[in-house]
């Protein structure tokens, strides 16, 4: 069972077409289920109306999913029993530093390059006195984790080294999504994760959960990153430009752009879904290039 799980930051991108009929295609040529998640546990970033939007979005391009979509900001109960069980067995910890703090840690003299992104396990033993608990820690348990992902191959990380403790219940509340996701997953019964490259450095640090809450580990591939023509992902201030946001009028052409995007090249149809079901006779997991596409090229011809 495969899922596709936008945020409802703002409307679905070209990126996230690729991701939503990448994990489509993935899900269907195997059989299976498709589910669709909103992951809209960050409320200030959520924007009212999005999450219909990527729904009609969705319809329009023919991709129908199974089930009614699942929100993550009515599940909270589910991350509070996983945070419950993870500090029952000390697998989790309050965490007292600011990120301002953490900051300025790592732009000491003496810090190691990249350490930024590191926690140096500051309050790991526990908050020192007089701190106030912030945020909630994972405390990522030593050792190397390795995974093989369906498109890029072997893909190894020693989390604890490379990231540290991460964050599983952020300072002003919500649950992090590296907590929420691996949950959810697990819950819902998804096998197979497939998503855009960018979270391919996250998928460790989930691993790691899913060991620590005793969860299965399902299948990952991550799909290439569509790039805007400045090399940046796509983001929201890119709208303006041709394609990138989706223009209802021009359904089938970004449907075939998505296509190619995924190694199919050339999948006729005269509407979306007879396009996908053709895209899906077609779909080969070993035709799906690894290194992201840079949409200026594309747009040109
Ligand atoms: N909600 C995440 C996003 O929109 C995707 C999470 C996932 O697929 O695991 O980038």
């Amino acid at each position: 069972m495969g899922r596709f799980a936008p945020s409802p930051t703002g409307p679905l991108h070209l990126g996230s077409l690729v991701a939503a009929v990448g994990s489509w295609l993935f899900a269907r040529s195997a059989g299976g289920r498709w589910l669709v998640r909103l992951e809209d546990l960050d409320a200030p970033r959520v924007v009212p109306g999005a999450a219909e939007e990527i729904l009609e979005a969705l319809r329009r391009y023919g991709l129908g999913w199974d089930g009614e979509p699942v929100a993550q900001s009515r599940r909270a109960a589910l991350y509070e029993d996983a945070l419950a069980r993870l500090r029952a067995e000390g697998l989790a910890y309050d965490c007292g530093c600011s990120r301002a703090e953490l900051r300025r840690l790592a732009s000491a003299p003496d810090a190691r390059d990249g350490a930024e992104t590191v926690y140096p396990g500051t309050c790991r033993a526990g908050l020192a006195a007089g701190r106030q608990a912030r945020a909630v820690r994972f405390r990522v348990p030593p050792g190397v984790v390795r995974f093989d992902d369906l498109v890029h191959g072997e893909q190894t990380q020693d989390v604890s080294r490379e990231v540290g403790d991460f964050v599983v219940r952020r300072a002003d509340g919500p649950f992090a999504y590296q907590l929420a996701v691996v949950v959810d997953d697990a819950e819902q019964g998804v096998t197979q994760v497939v998503r855009g490259a960018d979270l391919l450095a996250s998928t460790p640090r989930q691993i790691a959960l899913q060991r620590a809450l005793g969860l299965p580990a399902p299948e990952y591939a991550h799909l290439p990153l569509v790039l805007g023509p400045g090399g940046d992902k796509l983001g929201k201030r890119d709208g303006a430009l041709r394609l990138l946001t989706l223009d209802t009028g021009r359904v089938l052409e970004t449907l075939r752009l998505a296509l190619a995007l995924l190694g199919l090249e050339g999948c006729g149809g005269a509407t979306p879904r007879a396009m996908l079901a053709s895209a899906l006779t077609h779909f080969d997991r070993a035709a799906v290039p690894r290194g992201p596409a840079r949409l200026s090229a594309r747009l040109e011809h």
